[in-house]
């Protein structure tokens, strides 16, 4: 029987960076020894203390449904932590909690999209926003963050891509891939052209708090009242509190958009996990003290891997400013010879410079890394350290050795 498969379901590319990690795993059980760069999650085990209330909400019997957008204590709790940390005042009627960031970023392209809808997205971007654009019927628009810009926009690039059919901007401050950082200035001077040509703009701020460098991390939604009103924040506990499995994340925004969040919410999972809820408020309510000594573990990583990767003949890595990932530019590679030495050594062919390296460091160099092409840059491939400083070293150690190698 023909498998009839809906054309939307069709167009849709599975997640990169869960594929690569599946790979590495696969290549790990048959006992090849793999250093993984891939998957962008904290190396570090949960607190305790976050654990133990999750346990202590099972005991106690905290097993059953909860209202399908997250209960009232845990939305007052993420009330509380905007106005701390980003000066926004949100009602908890404008709070929805969902399952993980990128649930609630499906909810909210949900939300707003009609059909042929666009919305303007930064390249290099996180993987999941085109697709969950296009699932919702809209449309991506890329604009080009060229790395002599940092990676970052600039109002002149977003007006350009302004139609009338322009519907939102995604904002990822700090960036997964890039690692790069707005400034205040840089994103007053983008909530300008958002509400001169009045459209949404999601900011997704689930790296916030890992930033490094004297950094401060700035809300877009937080400089006046007219930018917020056209604001969706999105955050998370996963990468915060090393909490990636427990799948639970959160949105904030105008009211009428949040209850029609929540609709759809409640038609397709329900409630987030009622028992994570409770582990969740006392992971936002907890101390800063985790999350600073995960920082200052990532922060080493950080220059470890830029230096060494600065050093091999071949790459460059711009200083990434806060997530947990090396963009690294691979463009001095990809010359007709190096592709056709890959090729004869791998057997096998790529149109995707990116990818076609991505793969022959897998199998040369048992190194697992995820393609640039992937977030929209064939001149990239992303190295996460969120893995220890020995894996790094191992792992750049090999790469080192291949693209020597390659270069002879
Ligand atoms: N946004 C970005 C930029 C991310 O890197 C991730 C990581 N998966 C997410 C959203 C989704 O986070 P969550 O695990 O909470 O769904
Ligand atoms: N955000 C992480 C990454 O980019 C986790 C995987 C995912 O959700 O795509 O690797």
């Amino acid at each position: 029987m023909p498998m009839n498969l809906s054309k939307r379901i069709l167009s849709i590319a599975p997640s990169s960076t869960f594929g690569m990690e599946a790979k590495a795993k696969e290549m790990r059980k048959a006992g090849i020894d793999i250093v993984s760069f891939t998957v962008g999650e904290p190396d570090f085990d949960t607190p305790d203390y976050i654990k133990d209330s999750a346990i202590d909400a099972l005991k106690k019997g905290f097993t059953k449904y909860t209202p399908a957008s997250g209960i009232d204590e845990l939305k007052e709790a993420i009330s509380s932590k905007f106005k701390r940390d980003n000066n926004l005042v949100y009602d908890k009627s404008e709070v929805i909690v969902s399952c993980g960031a990128k649930h609630s970023l499906y909810n909210i392209f949900q939300a707003i999209c009609n059909e042929g809808d666009e919305v303007i997205i930064p390249a290099p971007y996180w993987v999941s926003y085109p697709e969950q654009v296009k699932m919702s019927g809209g449309i991506p628009i890329f604009i080009d963050a060229d790395e002599s810009l940092s990676f970052k926009i600039t109002p002149e690039l977003l007006e350009k891509k302004i139609t009338s059919k322009t519907k939102a901007l995604v904002m990822n401050s700090p960036s997964n891939p890039t690692g790069m950082v707005y400034d205040k200035e840089e994103l007053k001077a983008l909530a300008e052209i958002i509400l001169k040509y009045d459209f949404w703009v999601i900011s997704d701020e689930v790296y916030e708090k890992l930033i490094y460098n004297g950094k401060i991390h700035y809300s877009i939604a937080s400089f006046s009242e007219q930018i917020k009103a056209r604001t969706l924040v999105v955050n998370a506990v996963s990468k915060t509190y090393s909490m990636t499995g427990w799948r639970l994340g959160y949105a904030a925004g105008p009211k009428a958009i949040v209850k029609a969040m929540a609709n759809f919410q409640s038609q397709v999972t329900s409630n987030p996990t009622s028992f994570v809820q409770k582990a969740a408020i006392t992971a936002i309510n907890g101390p800063e003290e985790t999350i600073n000594k995960m920082k200052n573990e990532f922060d080493k990583r950080r220059k470890y891997i830029v230096d060494r990767v600065n050093k091999i003949n071949g790459l460059r890595c711009i200083m990434p400013n806060g997530a947990f990932y090396a963009f690294v530019n691979i463009l001095e590679l990809n010359t007709p010879e190096i592709r056709k030495k890959i090729e004869s050594e791998i057997a096998q062919t790529n149109k995707n410079f990116s990818t076609l390296f991505s793969e022959y460091l897998l199998a040369k160099a048992n190194v697992a890394v995820v393609p640039g092409v992937d977030f929209g840059s064939d001149l990239h491939i992303r190295l996460s350290y969120a893995t220890s400083l020995e894996n790094i070293k191992k792992g750049i150690d090999r790469i080192e050795a291949v693209i020597n190698k390659l270069l002879l």
